[in-house]
């Protein structure tokens, strides 16, 4: 990367995005993760425009001229969410990236890192997955909206490469949390969703009901932790083939883990029961951090409890401007 480049973050209003944007401005100047001199970064959400519209991502590109992109926009939600909108999942997500991925094929952009999930990976496979693992299967039935969607991320990528020579790549981050998540009671992920449905019922001396058998076992990355990793990513990996951005698989925890600390964090007291009737979705999904490490070196993830500590306290202090979805406040 030269002096003088546009970074232009897409999906730059959400969760990883947001990170990345403090990450970008708080870490030292010209340090590993912190701003370079002659950058210049541009986080953009819908309101800016919306990618599922051809003419808008144009005009976006047209407009800030990026010479990289990190793109994250997406339709994002949690299990339930993407249990009942799979056509809508696949379909927007189709959209957004070919648009962002063709337009910034026709503008020369000269590097994309584009983000999947490890949602995208096939539900029978053997255990760790690794980036090698992608297409080698159909992925879980809960999700399979999102993740073919996703893949054809990395299928466009390599065909643009072969065809066009574009440096076109793309991160795997395991499940993600952090400050200005998505922290609607219904359609967010895990850990938002329990952190205000743990602070409604102390708030409101109610029980707390933690959906599914609470066996499920996932890893967890901080959005700082991850902003660091894309930053990484879009400086220093130069290849078609996708990196799995995450802590390692030893760190697999529960969702039981996750309630118990969020009821720590909280403060909670009252009643606490599990949902047995709702779905558990996945069982795991473990992901290898092995070619991550072995190219980046030293890196150290922030702990789980201390990371979802600030996450609570953010939640905590933030929630009349948090994404609470329809929540009274
Ligand atoms: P998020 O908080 O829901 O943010 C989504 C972002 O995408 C927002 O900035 C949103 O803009 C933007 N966006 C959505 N639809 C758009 C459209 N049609 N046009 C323009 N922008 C649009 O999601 P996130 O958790 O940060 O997710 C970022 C990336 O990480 C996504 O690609 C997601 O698939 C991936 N990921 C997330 C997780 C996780 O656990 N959260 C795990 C693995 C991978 P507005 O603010 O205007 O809505
Ligand atoms: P996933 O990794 O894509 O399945 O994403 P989620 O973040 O939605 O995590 C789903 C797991 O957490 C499943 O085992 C759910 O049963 C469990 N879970 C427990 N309570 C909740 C909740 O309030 N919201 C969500 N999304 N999942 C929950």
């Amino acid at each position: 990367m030269t002096s003088g480049d546009v970074i232009l973050v897409t999906g730059g209003s959400g969760l990883v995005g947001k990170a990345i944007e403090q990450i970008i401005s708080t870490e030292p100047e010209g340090s590993r993760f912190g701003k370079k001199p002659g950058e210049t970064w541009i986080f953009v959400g819908s309101k800016d425009g919306d990618l599922k519209d051809v003419e808008a991502t144009r005009k976006l590109f047209a407009k800030y001229k990026p010479t990289h992109v990190i793109h994250l926009a997406a339709l994002v939600g949690g299990l339930f969410m993407n249990m009942k909108h799979k056509a809508t999942f696949f379909r927007d997500n189709l959209v957004i990236n070919d648009n962002v991925l063709h337009t910034a094929h026709l503008q020369k952009t000269k590097k994309v890192v584009s983000c999947l999930s490890t949602c995208v990976f096939p539900d029978k496979v053997t255990y760790p997955l690794d980036e090698t693992k992608i297409h080698l299967g159909l992925p879980h039935e809960s999700n399979f909206g999102y993740a073919h969607a996703k893949r054809m991320v990395d299928i466009q990528n390599r065909a643009y490469k072969d065809e066009f020579g574009d440096n076109f790549t793309s991160a795997i981050p395991t499940n993600v949390f952090g400050k200005h998540d998505n922290f609607d009671l219904e359609d967010s992920h895990v850990i938002p969703g329990l952190i205000h449905k743990c602070y409604l019922a102390k708030k409101n001396g109610t029980p707390f009901v933690v959906s599914g058998t609470g066996k499920p076992l996932r890893q967890f990355i901080y959005s700082e932790d991850l902003a660091k990793l894309f930053i990484w990513q879009l400086r220093e990996y130069d290849d078609v083939e996708p990196v799995i951005l995450s802590v390692g698989e030893d760190e697999e925890i529960s969702i039981k883990v996750v309630a118990d600390a969020i009821v720590k964090a909280i403060g909670f007291k009252g009643e606490y029961t599990f949902d047995t009737a709702r779905a558990d979705g996945q069982f795991r999904k473990p992901a290898s951090n092995k070619k991550l490490l072995s190219l980046i070196g030293d890196f150290k993830f922030t702990p789980f409890e201390e990371a979802l500590e600030e996450t609570v306290a953010w939640f905590v202090k933030n929630y009349h401007n948090a994404r609470i979805g329809n929540a009274k406040a």
